[in-house]
């Protein structure tokens, strides 16, 4: 089995647009969202979610009020001023260092674990797909994205499927850094833009430190062809395989607002030249 991960250095580069044609156009796989934090792939996707699960993560201090005497012991020691005067805990504010619930006297304060998000298997009319939601102000979102790609491949395993397609998350934060295991290619998308090719840059180095082979989309490429052109010299001079280029398609905008991917909207050039990318990802990765 595979698993293709689609990133790009920034938000906004197509990189969803990317996954959800890829949804289109492979078969026998299962998907996976693993922008955790800023989920979007079901917009295209539409999934009709089988099964829902909460994700823990972490701790946050709770006084129980019948046993507490008020000393003010965990007032004074805590450093997030995350307990009030009338020894209440302001969930958002503690940071679980269970620094409070050692000083209690009283055994008062208990670490309890916290309901960090959701996530999700789920059908979709291009098969099954593992999603989740963080929560609003939530951490860990590396440890989720663990979590949905170790869902994503049982569930591969189970379907005797041979491919996982994976969203990633932009950036080259914990998120990444947690998709990128175990991965058999890395499809970095950018546009061409001198920020672009800068954080494409970036999280292809990233990729690298961690052994994953990467392959580059440049995304609108037409609409900078110089810049175009400076981004297949940086994939020459630094052994990147330049995989395809797509051309700036109002098209694509089109099939988003119908609900539709690039593929089946079967209008444009993006969708001939995503359909070329696919064919030749596929040859190179035997
Ligand atoms: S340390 Fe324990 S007993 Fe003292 S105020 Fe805090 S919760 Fe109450
Ligand atoms: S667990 Fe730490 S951060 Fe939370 S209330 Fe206790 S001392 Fe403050």
């Amino acid at each position: 089995m595979k698993q293709i991960l689609v990133i790009s250095g920034k938000g906004g580069t197509g990189k969803t647009v990317l996954t959800g044609a890829l949804a289109a156009l492979a078969e026998n796989k299962v998907m996976a969202d693993c922008d955790v934090d800023a989920a979007d792939l079901h917009l295209l996707l539409k999934p009709d979610i089988k099964e829902r699960h909460e994700f823990r993560s972490g701790k946050t201090a709770k006084i129980d009020k019948k046993l507490c005497e008020k000393c003010g012991k965990c007032l004074a020691v805590c450093r997030f001023d995350a307990v009030s005067q009338d020894f209440d805990i302001d969930p958002i504010s503690c940071e679980g260092c269970a620094f409070c619930s050692f000083v209690c006297p009283q055994g008062a304060i208990k670490m309890q674990e916290n309901i960090s998000g959701e996530w999700f298997i789920s059908d979709t009319r291009f098969g099954p797909m593992v999603h989740a939601k963080l929560g609003i102000a939530q951490e860990n979102s590396g440890k989720l994205v663990s979590l949905v790609r170790k869902q994503a491949k049982e569930l591969a395993e189970k379907n005797n499927c041979s491919l996982v397609i994976i969203d990633g998350a932009p950036g080259i934060g914990c998120p990444v850094i947690a998709s990128l295991s175990g991965i058999d290619c890395a499809l970095v998308v950018t546009e061409p833009t001198i920020s672009g090719l800068h954080d494409a840059d970036r999280v292809i180095k990233v990729a690298k430190h961690f052994g994953v082979f990467t392959k580059l989309v440049i995304n609108k490429y037409d609409l900078n062809l110089d810049m175009s052109k400076r981004i297949e010299r940086y994939c020459d001079n630094n052994e990147v395989r330049l995989i395809g280029k797509i051309g700036f398609d109002k098209s694509i905008v089109e099939a988003m607002v119908e609900g539709k991917t690039i593929i089946e909207y079967q209008k444009g050039k993006a969708s001939e030249q995503i359909s070329n990318l696919w064919v030749r990802l596929q040859e190179e990765l035997g």
